[in-house]
């Protein structure tokens, strides 16, 4: 199985769920908070049946008690996010956990979508060959990245090619989340892979922009900084936790 390109993002906000977890990374985050995220986008769209939340095909589930006790369950996960300036999903639903990260999967047309940002201020961002790669090269981003971005995210996530795409909408309200209380956002933009039974491959990519590897005179075409793709490391697939098949779980 194929995976997209996409954008890991997070805002960096110290709290209570997250006291443990290294700044600027994302993916630790997104790992981390993903159980309470879980539970509250399955209790905002009726998922939940006493402490059983169901997946949207139903074939899937976890005991939110079980799941949330980590933080000290969903009370002081409610109390904790509730008020919390980085909870960028709070501006689209509602209850919200945990909704200062988030994933952007890069949309199928990606070229259409690659040339909404070939226009942006060429002094704000590193210079790439398609502009989107040097986007995401700073992390975390400075306010003035975070700001020119907010505008041109809200006109992508307005015109009707893009206007039904959740994960875009979501990291449109975590810019402009990031805008208004000052936020630091921190991103890190991962290459097209392949799923191989438990191990998630990358293509070749460079290190530096994370653009597919494409040498050109000894260099990264997209960036020309690195002159040889990044190591292969072996990746894990994501798998479904906190769910589980529905039959595993006890009750
Ligand atoms: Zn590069």
């Amino acid at each position: 199985m194929e995976t997209p390109e996409f954008l890991c993002w997070a805002i960096e906000q110290q709290c209570s769920l997250r006291e443990l977890l290294p700044e600027n990374q994302p993916d630790k985050v997104e790992r981390h908070l993903r159980a309470a995220r879980y539970a509250a986008e399955a209790r905002a769209q009726n998922r939940v049946q006493s402490d059983l939340a169901r997946s949207a095909d139903g074939l899937l589930g976890f005991s939110i008690r079980d799941a949330l006790a980590m933080y000290g369950g969903e009370e002081a996960v409610r109390e904790t996010c509730g008020p919390c300036p980085a909870n960028a999903l709070a501006r689209l639903r509602q209850p919200s956990y945990a909704g200062c990260f988030g994933l952007l999967p890069v949309p199928t047309a990606s070229q259409s979508f690659y040339q909404q940002f070939n226009d942006l201020p060429a002094d704000l961002f590193p210079r790439t060959t398609i502009a989107w790669y040097g986007l995401w090269m700073p992390s975390p981003l400075t306010l003035a990245q975070v700001e020119c971005l907010v505008a041109r995210f809200a006109s992508v996530t307005a015109s009707p090619e893009w206007s039904d795409d959740l994960s875009l909408r979501e990291f449109a309200a975590a810019l402009q989340t990031c805008a208004d209380n000052q936020l630091p956002l921190s991103v890190q933009l991962y290459p097209a892979g392949q799923i191989d039974g438990p191990w998630w491959n990358l293509v070749a990519h460079c290190d530096k922009c994370r653009a597919p590897w494409q040498s050109i005179a000894g260099k990264c075409g997209m960036c020309g900084l690195a002159r040889c793709p990044a190591d292969g490391k072996k990746r894990r697939v994501r798998g479904t936790r906190p769910y589980r098949p529905i039959e595993q779980l006890t009750t």
